[in-house]
């Protein structure tokens, strides 16, 4: 085509293109409308490089990208709307008040700030700086509970703020709230069905509340009490939990394996069975070792994809089930819970902050001569 007149159309492209956006401007109006609608990003080339070449393929449904970074932030968005629905809470009168050091407790934190309620926090006085200092922040109050007590102390801290405070404070106790789950099923479950047209064979999540993994299983395979066709019966749920603490393989009648004990894999394996879990939603449970979760996250990382732990478990999982060859040519979606950079004082980025102060003792390159 003469180079005028294809300069001259792609002008014109792009102008009308300009002005439609005009027209439809797309803005939120509060942080919490940023909540989900996550994109899914193929580790299809992952897969390959990890020698999967049965024509698989595996999507990543990106949580990590949400207004505070996790998967959470579905979860303190639904609980408080539940809570108003209700009439339970109202904004500059209830505070709410939880044992989380999590991405739960920073979900609450920023929409309770939106919305206008108090909002604190217990934890044991093990979490890192940076976790108290997000919380903090965001304008929350952190009470801190000693260590020897770990998170029984913290749940324990919480019930007592709540009875001083009585009427004045709310718990939403994410291990047993209705409305987790619930979100999944109205978002993260469709949103995924949708944006594979319905093709996905194969589920995989962690596991920490369950809400997740049973939200978007009830959505795709169907719940009657909840009037959801079935989609897809025959989707392959499959649950990922820390192979240092196999309760959840435990509780399906399998065997648990190696030494059991405290696991470096945040967000999962809470060390309970959880209210907000179904497992008969769950076909399959891949237990997988933080060393495991901490190899191939830092391999994602590695690929421009920067996620937490629990995602390398995740994923670890996911391609260790994709690669069986009853598995070619499906396509599995995994959930990416959460943002890397929330995990800097976590054991593994030790190597990298060594790294990074070693640097400073360095001698600076010579200043580059391109006079020659
Ligand atoms: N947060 C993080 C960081 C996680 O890795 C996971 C596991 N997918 C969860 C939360 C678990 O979500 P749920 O509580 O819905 O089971």
């Amino acid at each position: 085509m003469h180079l005028a007149l294809s300069s001259f159309l792609n002008r014109l492209v792009s102008n009308s293109g300009r002005q439609i956006a005009r027209r439809s401007l797309n803005v939120a109006a509060r942080p919490s409308d940023l909540v989900g609608k996550t994109p899914l990003l193929d580790l299809t080339p992952y897969m390959k490089k990890k020698g999967v070449t049965n024509n698989s393929k595996l999507y990543g449904k990106m949580e990590s990208l949400g207004p505070c970074s996790s998967v959470k932030d579905r979860l303190g968005r639904s609980m408080i709307d539940d809570a108003e629905e209700k009439g339970l809470i109202t904004p500059g009168k209830t505070t709410l008040v939880e044992p989380t050091s999590g991405n739960t407790g920073i979900a609450l934190a920023f929409i309770a700030r939106e919305r206008g309620y108090g909002c604190i926090l217990t934890m044991p006085e093990t979490m890192s700086i940076e976790r108290r200092m997000m919380l903090l922040s965001l304008g929350c109050e952190v009470v801190l509970t000693p260590k020897e007590k770990a998170v029984s102390g913290a749940i324990a801290k919480a019930q007592e703020i709540k009875d001083q405070m009585g009427d004045d404070a709310i718990i939403l106790q994410q291990f047993q709230n209705p409305a987790n789950p619930k979100v999944h099923r109205e978002t993260t479950g469709p949103e995924i069905w949708n944006d594979t047209d319905g093709e996905l064979d194969l589920f995989f999540s962690g596991v920490g509340t369950g809400g997740t993994v049973t939200g978007v299983s009830q959505y795709i395979k169907g719940c009657p009490e909840f009037d959801l066709p079935a989609l897809k019966p025959g989707l392959q749920t499959i649950a990922v939990e820390p192979e240092e603490q196999m309760l959840l393989t435990e509780a399906k009648g399998g065997e648990k394996r190696g030494e059991q004990g405290p696991h470096k894999i945040q967000g999962m394996g809470a060390g309970i069975i959880p209210g907000t879990i179904d497992l008969d939603y769950i076909d399959e449970i891949v237990a997988v070792h933080s060393d495991a979760a901490m190899e191939t996250c830092t391999e994602l990382w590695l690929e421009g994809i920067p996620v937490g732990i629990s995602s390398g478990a995740i994923v670890n999982a996911a391609v260790e089930v994709c690669k069986r060859p009853e598995n070619a040519g499906k396509l599995g979606v995994c959930i990416i819970p959460s943002f890397g950079e929330r995990y800097f004082t976590h054991p593994m980025f030790e190597p990298m902050k060594a790294k990074a102060e070693g640097l400073q003792k360095q001698p600076l390159p010579e200043p580059f001569d391109n006079t020659e």
